[in-house]
C-alpha cells in the first residue's frame, strides 16, 4: 500500500486527499492540519461576522467524521515543521508539543496563504485584525461581542474588504474604507469600480482612495488611524485586508523552487521540482489559461481544482490542470460585481490588440416586473475577434454570476466574441430576453470592432 501525506486541510488539501482516495482506495492518506478547522469555508467568514450565518459550525464543508469516513487519517493541531525530500519524511509538531514523523511515497503541500501585514505601525494593537483563518474570524467576532464597536476602518478595498464593509454595516457599525490605489476593487475596470463606489457611499460606507495608511495609535477612546495627505480618523476597530501571500517556508527549506508571486513553482500536473512532491492551492502558482503563463491567483475555486489534480496525480494519475481565468464574483449589499479573463493592460502586454466596449441593458424583459439593469464590459482582440475578458455589474437578482460564467466558459473554449451571438441561451420573459444582454454586449463589441477596422487598419 502506498502512502500519501497531505499538509494542510483546507480547500486544496481536502480535494487532494479525497481525489487520491477515489482514484486508489487502497492508498493510505494522512493529513496534517495546523489548526482545529479541517475543511471549513473561510470564504464564509464575512457572512458569519455579518450575522447572516449565526453559527460558525455551519461553515464546515464537511464534518471531521465525514472526512475520516472517506479514509483520510486527519491529524488536527499538527503543524508540519520539516520535509525531508530524500528520506521521504515529514516531521510534524503535535498539539502536546511532541514531534512525530510521517513517511510518504507522495506528498501534497497545501499550506495555503496568509494575510499580508503591510508596513504600518500599530498592527499588533488590540482592536486591529486581519481575516484569513477561522481563528481570525473568532477574534473579530469576540471583539465585536465584547466591545460593541461603533466605528470601523477597513484598510484595503479588495473583495474581502467590500464583503466586510457590508458585514459591519449590517451590524450597525459605521464603516470607513481606505484604499491606497486610485480605485476600489482593482481587479475590475475603473469605470465599473467608480459606479460601485458611488453605490457604497449611498449605503453610508465612507470610501477613501489614493490614501496610504501609515500608522495606527491607541488612545483612551479607541484607535487613531493616520494616512498620508493628512488623513486621520478615530475608530474603534481596524481590519487589515490588503491581500495574501503564499505560505512556502516548509517548501523552501525542502529545496522546492518558487515561481510567480513567490508561490511554489509547479508544472501543469501540480508537481514541484522535488520528486514525488506536489503542491496546490494558495501556496502554489497558477497557470493562466489565456496568458499561457504562470501567475498567482489565490482563489478557492482554483484551490479546489488544483487540489483535485494534485490528488489524482499523487495516486498515479496523469491529469493536467487546465488553467485559471481569474473568474471572480462578489456581492456588495444588493449589487454583484464579477469579472473573468484579462483586461486591456494585460492583453496589450501579452501581444493582443484589445478593444473594450460597454453597454447597460436589462436582465429580463422590462414588461415583466422586477427587471434590473446590468452593465457589461467586453474585451476582445481586434485582429482575431477572440474574446479576452468581461466585467459585469448589476443587481443581485440579475443573475450576474450566471452571466460571468457564460463568459468564462467561452474563454475556456477560446471562443470569438461573435460566437456568443450563436450560442443557444435560454429565454423566458421573467428571466431573460431572446437576445440575452450578454449577446447584446457582444453585438455592440462587434459593431465597434468593425468601425475600428473601417477607420483604421
Ligand atoms: C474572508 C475570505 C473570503 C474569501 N472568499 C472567496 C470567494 O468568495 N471565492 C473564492 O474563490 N475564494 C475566496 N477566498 C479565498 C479562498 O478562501 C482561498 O483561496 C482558499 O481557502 C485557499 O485554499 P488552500 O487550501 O490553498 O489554503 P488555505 O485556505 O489558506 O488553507 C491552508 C491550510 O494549510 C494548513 N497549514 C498551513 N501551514 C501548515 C503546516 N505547516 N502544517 C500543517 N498545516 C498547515 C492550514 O491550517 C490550513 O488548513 C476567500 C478567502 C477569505 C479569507
Amino acid at each position: 500500500m502506498s502512502t500519501l501525506v497531505v499538509i494542510g486541510g483546507s480547500d486544496a488539501g481536502i480535494m487532494a486527499g479525497l481525489r487520491a482516495k477515489e482514484k486508489d482506495p487502497h492508498m493510505g492518506v494522512s493529513m496534517l492540519v495546523a489548526d482545529a478547522f479541517v475543511n471549513f469555508s473561510i470564504c464564509g467568514l464575512p457572512f458569519y461576522l455579518s450575522g447572516e450565518v449565526p453559527d460558525w459550525r455551519r461553515l464546515a464543508h464537511r464534518s471531521l467524521d465525514e472526512i475520516q469516513a472517506s479514509g483520510i487519517d486527519v491529524h488536527l493541531n499538527t503543524r508540519a515543521v520539516a520535509i525531508d525530500p530524500v528520506q521521504h519524511k515529514v516531521l510534524g509538531r503535535q498539539e502536546d508539543g511532541t514531534d512525530k514523523e510521517w513517511a510518504y511515497d507522495r506528498l501534497v503541500i497545501a499550506t495555503g496563504s496568509e494575510s499580508v501585514r503591510p508596513g504600518i505601525g500599530g498592527l499588533e494593537l488590540p482592536g486591529v485584525f486581519t481575516l484569513h483563518t477561522m481563528a481570525d474570524g473568532f477574534h473579530v467576532a469576540q471583539f465585536m461581542e465584547r466591545h460593541k464597536p461603533a466605528r470601523a476602518l477597513i484598510i484595503g478595498a479588495g473583495y474581502i474588504g467590500l464583503e466586510m464593509a457590508e458585514a459591519l454595516n449590517r451590524r450597525g457599525v459605521e464603516v470607513i474604507m481606505v484604499e491606497q490605489l486610485p480605485a476600489i476593487l482593482p481587479t475590475i475596470d475603473e469605470g465599473l469600480a467608480h459606479h460601485l463606489r458611488v453605490y457604497l457611499e449611498g449605503k453610508h460606507v465612507n470610501v477613501h482612495t489614493g490614501v496610504r495608511v501609515e500608522k495606527i495609535e491607541r488612545t483612551a477612546e479607541g484607535l487613531i488611524v493616520y494616512g498620508d495627505g493628512g488623513f486621520l480618523r478615530e475608530v474603534d476597530m481596524v481590519l487589515v485586508v490588503v491581500g495574501v501571500k503564499p505560505v512556502t517556508g516548509l517548501a523552501v527549506n525542502a529545496g522546492i523552487t518558487l515561481g510567480a508571486g513567490r508561490a511554489i513553482h509547479v508544472d501543469r500536473f501540480m508537481a514541484t521540482n522535488q520528486e514525488d512532491i506536489f503542491a496546490a492551492g494558495d501556496c502554489a502558482e497558477t497557470y493562466h489559461r489565456l496568458l499561457e503563463t504562470e501567475s498567482y491567483l489565490p482563489l478557492g475555486t482554483t484551490a479546489h481544482k488544483q487540489g483535485r489534480v494534485a490528488g489524482e496525480n499523487a495516486a498515479g494519475g496523469h491529469l493536467e490542470f487546465e488553467g485559471s481565468l481569474g473568474t471572480q464574483v462578489v456581492k456588495v449589499f444588493d449589487w454583484v460585481v464579477a469579472r473573468t479573463g484579462i483586461r486591456d493592460e494585460d492583453a496589450t502586454v501579452s501581444g493582443y490588440d484589445p478593444l473594450s466596449t460597454q453597454i447597460t441593458g436589462w436582465d429580463h424583459k422590462v414588461y415583466y416586473p422586477g427587471a434590473q439593469e446590468i452593465t457589461i464590459r467586453i474585451t476582445g482582440d481586434k485582429k482575431t475577434g477572440q474574446l479576452l475578458g468581461a466585467s459585469l455589474l448589476g443587481h443581485r437578482d440579475a443573475a450576474v454570476a450566471k452571466r460571468v460564467d457564460i463568459f468564462a466558459m467561452a474563454l475556456y473554449n477560446r471562443m470569438r466574441v461573435e460566437d456568443l451571438l450563436h450560442v443557444d441561451l435560454s429565454y423566458t420573459p421573467p428571466l431573460g430576453s431572446p437576445w440575452d444582454v450578454i449577446q447584446m454586449a457582444a453585438a455592440d463589441w462587434l459593431k465597434h470592432a468593425a468601425g475600428n477596422r473601417t477607420g483604421g487598419d
